[in-house]
């Protein structure tokens, strides 16, 4: 391969991944007010559940370790079916959670 058309498949290749974390940074952030999040009792830092409202949640219960969580382990918000076109925080919590197996 010559020098350029590597240099213009790494081009490529670097406008896709640039659009691909552009698209992510416009999902809008599941907000604490938002109808639905209310309604599960969301909260974006777990450590802020009302305890006596949700009594099964517990410490180190969190998005990202809930089977719904569809960001990775190391991204600090990820998408959530439940909440679609937005994202939630991986430190979150609602009453949906689930521990991954
Ligand atoms: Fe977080 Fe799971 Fe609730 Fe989605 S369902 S907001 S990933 S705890």
């Amino acid at each position: 391969m010559t020098t350029r058309r590597l240099f213009m498949l790494q081009l490529s290749l670097g406008s896709s991944a640039l659009l691909a974390g552009q698209s992510m940074a416009q999902v809008p952030t599941l907000v604490e007010t938002d109808a639905q999040a209310n309604a599960l009792g969301y909260k974006a830092d777990s450590s802020k559940v009302d305890a006596k409202k949700y009594p099964a949640h517990t410490a180190g219960q969190a998005c990202k370790s809930c089977q719904l969580y569809q960001g990775k382990p190391t991204d600090a918000m990820g998408a959530c079916p439940l909440y679609s076109g937005k994202q939630v925080a991986m430190s979150g919590w609602c009453s949906a959670y689930r521990k991954k197996a």
